[in-house]
């Protein structure tokens, strides 16, 4: 079982339960029935890593390592500052891979399936498409490699990017002053909420995956004063089957803009 589980489980279920007491967006009903194709993608995304894709990944950071190869072994920096190096430069290659999948018509087509849920709260950071995870997996390798980071530096960065997607999907209701000084240093939920919105304009906007500076140095932050005027979605994929389980993974092969 991956170790993370430990950490990532009860994070889901705390902001879980804390949706239902402090909501942003009032009056959701059905939010386990909601949750369910979420939970499900969860456990079939968890036993595609299980089986293949860490495997993939922790041979191509043992390969580089042995080799002392990529740009960390270079600079030979003290232990955690090389940690610290490390986590900065995979979240900055996450946000231009995000962008990538908004620009991109090929890689959209995966991600516009995390995009298509109108209900976004935590479990939402659950629903990533498997051929977006797949692709996600081997795009990664030669950056991996060439940044020489290690299997442990990878997965120190996933677990808290885990606890980062769920805290930025959640439909918590953290009052606006204090959004906007958790959003100086990460994704907010009123952050995000602004990519999830249905306007093009702020769609493309709000990259980032956990530190929020790159959104604000590449000028693609957005901000939106009134939060709850936002409607959540896409345009299109808007109806009850693209939201359940099996209109969700035939999202990316559907003709759809
Ligand atoms: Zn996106
Ligand atoms: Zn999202």
């Amino acid at each position: 079982m991956d170790k993370k589980l430990v950490f990532i489980v009860p994070a889901l279920v705390i902001i879980f339960f804390l949706e239902g007491v402090y909501p942003h967006f009032k009056g959701r009903k059905q939010r386990m029935r909601h949750a369910f194709p979420h939970i499900v993608t969860a456990l079939l995304n968890g036993l595609l890593t299980g089986i293949l894709l860490a495997g993939i990944t922790l041979s191509a950071a043992g390969w580089a390592d042995a080799r002392s190869l990529g740009f960390l072994n270079v600079l030979r920096l003290p232990y955690y500052a090389e940690w610290i190096t490390a986590f900065i430069l995979f979240d900055i290659y996450m946000y231009f891979w995000h962008m990538a999948n908004h620009r991109l018509s090929f890689l959209w087509r995966f991600h516009r399936a995390h995009h298509s849920d109108i209900e976004m709260d935590t479990t939402t950071a659950l629903r990533f498409h498997p051929g977006e995870l797949i692709l996600s997996t081997f795009i990664r390798l030669p950056i991996i490699v060439l940044l020489g980071m290690s299997f442990a530096q990878l997965a120190l960065y996933e677990l808290v990017l885990n606890i980062a997607i769920l805290f930025h999907h959640s439909n918590l209701g953290i009052p606006e002053k204090w959004d906007r000084v958790i959003r100086a240093f990460i994704v907010t939920p009123n952050m995000h909420r602004v990519h999830h919105s249905i306007e093009l304009r702020e769609l493309n906007s709000n990259f980032t995956s956990t530190l929020s500076l790159w959104d604000r140095l590449n000028g693609t932050f957005k901000k939106r004063d009134n939060t709850l005027t936002i409607t959540i979605g896409l345009p299109v994929l808007r109806e009850r089957k693209w939201q359940g389980l099996s209109g969700f993974i035939i999202t990316p092969f559907v003709r759809s803009e």
